[in-house]
């Protein structure tokens, strides 16, 4: 056997940088806090406005009205789930089994498209944690300002600023679990009784979890979320090829990195574009060093493309050191945007949304059951006639009160014991018993197929099959 040692190769991630950030790297010490410095510049608008966007939909949804309802209340108590007019029943929930694969193959075309995107800019703790984190700029300063202020005196003038921060994100929590409860129960009145002290132990539990769960997350956890508790990063890279678009850092342009008076010919002196400012880390939610090359930490936020573009500005190189890329095109090859692979998920996500507004529009805007009286099969009632009893269950979909006309088919000279004609409310579902009753000698076999008919006005027709039992 060879004597020879097998080189070994460190892979712990880099995920601290002691000279941007204090500690010894333990991310759970509070004292390893990062202190994110604000970045500004195309990327960062374009996540502010998009996070302006997607948290206006998400508050002002539930308090959009549709009728006699909110636009979009999932009912759980009752078992009814309103969109917009259709309100689905859980026998209804293959569609929400539809949207949930209509999501997870959406993120796989996005993810082997453009990376990490949706970590980046679309993810609810990326968006809240930006908002913490610009209240947090706007009352106690700068990154550099608060490490300084963290490390010094508690100052009453410090204690009053950060009072006001943690007021800020209080408030911001409360009105997130206010709104995330309101998709469960009626918008208007939660938010009525939640500061009247007059919701139900449930409700205000509900609300003051989902109001904890955002202040942790976004104003104390951060990227812990994403690093240790988040199970979409540790399976992301599955979808990753080297065609994927991902933050780079252009190694050849790079490097050799250090800093260089502006006038400076850095070519002369040895030098690349890097300036080695470390305004890059300074601005990482998720304090890692981009140079270091791909690491899972890095959410694709661009933050750091934003600041070296800066960087470039002012030294009068060329924005794009760092960049959204490609390793191809890092490794100086072209980048091939449409593969088997991106192609597959785009073509099984249409078929999922073809499939999803198929069944959408195949949605009743009623639904009729039908069960028998288990208790007695038949009996002949004191006309001479057979009579079986049956319990109809008549939901009305819509969002206006409907009128149902009942029949029957499969039977002849057959009387309807009960209502024929019913009213129901809106996402009402009516119990109605009843009971059909034939002469013995019209009926042919011992137990013969029948259709319960319910027809509306609107011409809308629904069959339901049911046994009509002679004898035994
Ligand atoms: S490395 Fe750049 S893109 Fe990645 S998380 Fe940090 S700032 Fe965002
Ligand atoms: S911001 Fe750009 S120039 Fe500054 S250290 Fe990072 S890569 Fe180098």
């Amino acid at each position: 056997m060879s004597q020879d040692k097998i080189d070994i190769k460190d892979v712990t991630p880099k995920t601290f940088n002691p000279k941007t950030h204090k500690g010894k790297g333990d991310r759970f010490n509070p004292s390893n806090r990062i202190y994110v410095r604000e970045s500004k510049g195309t990327f960062q608008m374009l996540r502010r406005y998009g996070s302006w966007f997607l948290l206006a939909l998400f508050i002002l949804t539930p308090w959009i009205p549709f009728g006699e309802r909110q636009a979009i209340l999932l009912d759980i108590g009752n078992q009814q789930f309103n969109f917009f007019g259709t309100t689905l029943y859980p026998q209804d929930l293959t569609l929400l089994a539809l949207l949930f694969m209509i999501a997870a193959f959406g993120l796989f075309f996005i993810t082997t498209f453009l990376g990490r995107v949706w970590c980046g800019y679309l993810c609810p703790q990326t968006v809240w944690t930006f908002m913490y984190i610009w209240f947090e700029e706007k009352l106690e300063g700068s990154a550099n300002k608060r490490r300084k202020q963290d490390s010094g005196k508690l100052t009453s003038q410090l204690i009053m600023r950060k009072g006001l921060k943690h007021l800020a994100w209080i408030a911001i929590a409360l009105v997130t679990g206010l709104t995330f409860v309101g998709y469960f129960v009626p918008v208007k009145s939660l938010f009525i009784d939640f500061f009247t002290f007059d919701t139900s132990f449930w409700v205000s539990f509900w609300v003051l979890f989902f109001a904890g769960c955002t202040y942790a997350n976004a104003g104390w956890m951060r990227s812990i979320v994403c690093l240790h508790m988040c199970p979409y990063a540790r399976f992301q890279s599955a979808m990753f090829d080297k065609d994927t678009f991902i933050v780079g850092y252009d190694t050849k342009r790079g490097e050799t990195r250090g800093p260089r008076s502006r006038k400076a010919d850095h070519k002369a002196l040895g030098l690349g574009d890097c300036i080695d400012c470390d305004l890059c880390v300074q601005v990482c939610p998720t304090g890692i060093d981009i140079r270091d090359g791909l690491q899972y930490e890095c959410i694709n936020c661009g933050a750091c493309i934003d600041a070296c573009n800066k960087t470039m500005d002012r030294m009068g190189y060329e924005q794009g050191l760092i960049n959204y890329t490609t390793e191809h095109r890092l490794a100086g090859n072209s980048t091939k945007v449409m593969r088997p692979k991106l192609l597959g998920y785009g073509a099984v996500l249409l078929v999922m949304i073809g499939l999803f507004f198929a069944q959408v529009a195949a949605v009743d805007p009623a639904g009729l059951s039908v069960i028998r009286d288990r208790t007695q099969l038949f009996r002949v009632n004191s006309s001479g006639e057979v009579e079986n009893t049956y319990t109809l269950k008549i939901i009305n979909k819509t969002q206006q009160t409907q009128e149902y006309k009942l029949n029957v088919s499969g039977l002849s000279d057959v009387s309807w014991y009960g209502r024929q004609t019913v009213q129901v409310k809106p996402g009402e579902v009516l119990n109605l018993p009843m009971s059909l009753g034939v002469q013995p000698d019209d009926i042919a076999s011992p137990v013969s197929t029948i259709q319960f008919i319910l027809t509306t006005n609107d011409e809308f027709t629904l069959e339901v099959e049911s046994r009509f039992i002679k004898q035994l």
